[in-house]
């Protein structure tokens, strides 16, 4: 990027310089051409102002190198100072000449014999009719140019010299923000970096962010998985180590095998999920969402809810109305077990657990709420990252993976639902999935 803007800075500054140098060239020329019209002007005014006879004035004023011509009405040359005038043609159609006799004065510059030559005329009509026409030979702007071509040359390499080092020492200091950016993303802060980059910036810094807490984060996760699976195939290779050794009665046998499926059961419980959630993670967001009933939904999962309550001697209650939705129907079946499995294993003995659909206004809303053990103010925000566990023990010995609620997280936003915990300790909690109406 550097050498680019150096180079373009170069090219500018050359173009710059060129046109510069021609123009130069250019306006000198109008003033020198300006000069000598003047200065005839200024010898026709000395003639005229004379008191002596035109032709004797003219003979006895006359500078060197000025060519000086009477020309009468007709265009015939009466007289010529430098030349025969007998052998001269009309001069009634030259420009300079024709202007004089319009507007009292004309002028004009013709290319003489050589090209390197041009002839400056001026011309003026005198009152009785004649004009009085003075001529000059000088440099044609070629001419000019050519000489002054050395010169213009070393101004130009010095002036393209300057352009380089301050294109070199712009560029730098050009760049030089962007590049400690990028050399350290986290440390540079907006000010030193232009006003218009910084949404740029800004933009590169939090993707950069996301990317490395998405880094961290899915090593944690593998972390976490690798331990979480380790217990309970440690716990199995124990068991079968014991069986196979001979060391276990008849009734340990089957105390141990029991143990070994448990085991198996949450190895495999564990596995579903983290396969739950990296398909969620790495799925396109493009679920098939279609307007169902959510009331429709909750009827179709009672029973086995309610099965699943009566196993741990918790009642279950369902009330709502009918309420539409765009939603996922395998994400909320999922949603509404893992919310329910939940109110029913961090509940008290005897406890219910209340699922209900209703409409506020603006809002539909699922919401499962217990009468359990309730969740601390200061855990509430956590419980939805992966393996967070408020009591790691209980959540362990009633099959809990810590998984359950990041898949809800995850799905819930899937559907473009939001959820909100509502929670005391001791009292219960309430979750609710809402969708805006
Ligand atoms: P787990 O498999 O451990 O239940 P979850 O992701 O479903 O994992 O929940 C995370 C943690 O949130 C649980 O370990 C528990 O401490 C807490 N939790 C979830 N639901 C409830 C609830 N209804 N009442 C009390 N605590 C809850």
């Amino acid at each position: 990027m550097k050498k680019k803007i150096n180079a373009q800075f170069i090219i500018i500054g050359i173009f710059a310089v060129a046109a510069t140098l021609l123009m130069s060239v250019v306006v000198c020329y109008g003033i020198f051409k300006k000069q000598i019209i003047d200065d005839l002007r200024g010898y026709s005014q000395i003639i005229l102002e004379s008191d002596m006879d035109i032709l004797e004035s003219i003979e006895k004023i006359a500078p060197e190198n000025v060519r000086i011509t009477l020309i009468d009405a007709d265009g015939n040359v009466i007289y010529e100072n430098e030349a025969d005038n007998s052998s001269m043609d009309n001069h009634g159609n030259r420009p300079e000449v024709i202007a004089a006799r319009k507007d009292g004065e004309g002028s004009n510059v013709r290319v003489s014999s050589t090209l390197s030559r041009n002839t400056f005329y001026y011309a003026v009509l005198l009152e009785d009719g004649n004009v009085l026409r003075l001529a000059k030979d000088a440099y044609s702007i070629y001419v000019i140019f050519y000489s002054a071509f050395p010169v213009l040359i070393i101004i130009a390499v010095i002036i393209i010299i300057v352009c380089a080092v301050l294109a070199h020492y712009l560029t730098m200091r050009l760049v030089e923000p962007i590049e400690k950016l990028a050399e350290n993303l986290d440390e540079t802060k907006g000010s030193e970096v232009y006003k218009e980059l910084v949404p740029i910036f800004e933009a590169i810094k939090e993707n950069h962010q996301k990317t490395i807490s998405n880094a961290k984060m899915r090593q944690e996760f593998t972390a976490n998985v690798s331990h979480e699976l380790k217990t309970p195939l440690t716990a199995i290779s124990g068991y079968a180590e014991l069986i196979e050794n001979g060391m276990a009665t008849e009734d340990d046998i089957v105390r141990f095998s029991s143990e070994i499926r448990k085991n198996a059961d949450r190895l495999l419980t564990l596995i579903n999920d983290t396969i739950k959630l990296s398909e969620l993670d790495d799925m396109a967001s493009n679920d098939v969402l279609e307007e169902m009933d959510l009331n429709q939904l909750v009827k179709g999962c009672r029973d086995t809810l309610t099965v699943n309550a009566d196993k741990h001697g918790i009642h279950i209650y369902f009330s709502g109305n009918s309420c539409m939705v765009m939603a996922n129907r395998s994400m909320m079946e999922e949603i509404l077990y893992n919310l329910c499995d939940n109110a029913i294993r961090y509940n008290n003995e005897g406890g219910s657990v209340y699922v209900s659909v209703y409409e506020e206004p603006g809002r539909k809303i699922l919401s499962v709420k217990d009468t359990g053990i309730g969740i601390p103010k200061e855990h509430q925000e956590r419980i939805f990252e992966r393996f967070y566990r408020v009591d790691k023990s209980r959540s362990k010995s009633t099959g809990g993976t810590g998984l359950g609620l990041a898949i809800v997280k995850h799905m819930v936003a899937r559907q473009n639902a939001k959820l909100e915990l509502e929670s005391e300790t001791g009292k219960g909690t309430e979750i609710r999935v809402v969708f805006s109406a």
